[in-house]
């Protein structure tokens, strides 16, 4: 029988939270679980913080929460999904004082636990990450090496891609699991029509011989932002586009956007808006303090980000041109802003508002499978757009 290692680690984040518990039982209102190939994910919605205490017991493997003071309202989650950890879980109360939680487990993790304060979309929560000791994960070594190399050489004036190897393009769809992004006035979540539009780009590009597609999101789960630009770097990304279609105020506000990297202050008070936005993510999302960003790159991320800004804006530009083919556009130049995603030093990043789902008739679009379509095929042909004039000219003159 193969031996489940349980490793257990709890940040106090939000200090003083064991003494802001007051003597009055916390309501545990809802329970969500959500599952990516880092492991799987336990959010309690309780309506005050509470004391908690995480441990493990063996045979079978499983993990212990103990909630103190508090009453169970919830529903349990199901566990099922192709990227779950967890076997079962149960609930009962342990004792006068305390409500427990046992997770049973498939295979070894890290136990991580922290309670978020309320956010925009949420009230206090307490989370329980458990995390693969080996993430599923088709990251190859081969990539990440060269991806290695490519750091430590010195910037290039286009992309080079060597013979017989592929284009790599990061496809992001943004938000996901606790961060649904915008919502539209029916209820359309901004991460669902994402992630449908991204796979539809992904598959696009999968088609062509010389190119190939990986996700940063596969599914209904949160990456935090610094994680996301990692990914791309770890899948060895010769180019990152993050996809989105935000909210504003103003309902009659309509048409797509693509934005660039910039340093400088964000070029309309939309960008800025929506970059302020965008960043704020993470809180939603429920990033815990274990996971920020460690930058690795130093100086020479310094010298190759003037080179990476400037393809941004170009790569930015053949999709923006493509854009304007296929529907209305906000902006008809690039925008500039400091979103968080667009931080790579040496990958050319760019992201997209598609629509506005803050706009009724856009909504409406977003949800259909013909307007997806539309846009996931501007998209693709302003990626093949750039390639052809950079990468693959390059692959041609060899
Ligand atoms: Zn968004």
């Amino acid at each position: 029988m193969k031996r489940i290692k349980i490793i257990i680690s709890i940040c106090l984040l939000l200090s003083g939270h064991l003494f802001a518990v007051s003597s009055q039982a916390a309501d545990i209102k809802a329970m969500r679980s959500w599952h990516s190939p880092e492991g799987s994910r336990l959010v309690f919605d309780v309506d005050k913080p509470v004391a908690y205490k995480v441990f493990t017991l063996a045979n079978p493997a499983r993990v212990v929460v103990d909630i103190k003071n508090s009453r169970f309202l919830a529903k349990i989650p199901s566990p099922k999904s192709e990227f779950s950890v967890i076997r079962y879980i149960r609930t009962g109360q342990y004792d006068k004082s305390t409500y427990r939680v046992v997770i049973e487990i498939n295979e070894s993790v890290k136990a991580n636990a922290f309670q978020l304060a309320p956010n925009s979309k949420y009230g206090q929560r307490l989370v329980v990450d458990l995390n693969r000791l080996k993430p599923k994960s088709n990251v190859q070594t081969a990539a990440k090496q060269e991806q290695r190399a490519k750091l430590s050489s010195a910037p290039k004036k286009t992309l080079a891609i060597p013979y017989k190897r592929k284009l790599i393009v990061a496809v992001d769809a943004g938000h996901g699991g606790e961060d649904p992004g915008a919502l539209g006035k029916n209820g359309t979540r901004e991460k669902d029509v994402v992630l449908a539009i991204a796979k539809k780009v992904a598959s696009r590009i999968n088609r062509h011989p010389q190119m190939q597609a990986v996700m940063i999101r596969k599914g209904d789960y949160y990456v935090g932002l610094g994680k996301r630009t990692r990914l791309a770097r770890d899948y060895g990304a010769d180019l990152f586009i993050s996809i989105h279609a935000d909210a504003v105020k103003r309902r009659s506000v309509k048409g797509s956007s693509v934005y660039a990297l910039s340093d400088k202050r964000a070029t309309s008070e939309i960008a800025k808006w929506l970059a302020a936005k965008e960043n704020a993510s993470d809180l939603a999302g429920g990033v815990s303090i274990a996971d920020k960003d460690d930058d690795v790159a130093g100086v020479i991320m310094d010298l190759m980000m003037d080179n990476t800004k400037h393809e941004s804006i170009l790569f930015a530009k053949d999709i923006l041109h493509e854009m304007m083919q296929v529907g209305p556009v906000l902006h008809t130049s690039i925008e500039r802003a400091s979103f968080a995603v667009l931080k790579s030093p040496d990958i050319p990043s760019v992201l997209i508002e598609t629509a506005f789902i803050s706009n009724p008739q856009e909504e409406k679009n977003l949800k259909s499978k013909k307007f997806q379509n539309r846009i996931a095929d501007a998209i693709y042909s302003g990626i093949n757009r750039y390639a052809q004039r950079t990468a693959f000219k390059t692959l041609a003159n060899n």
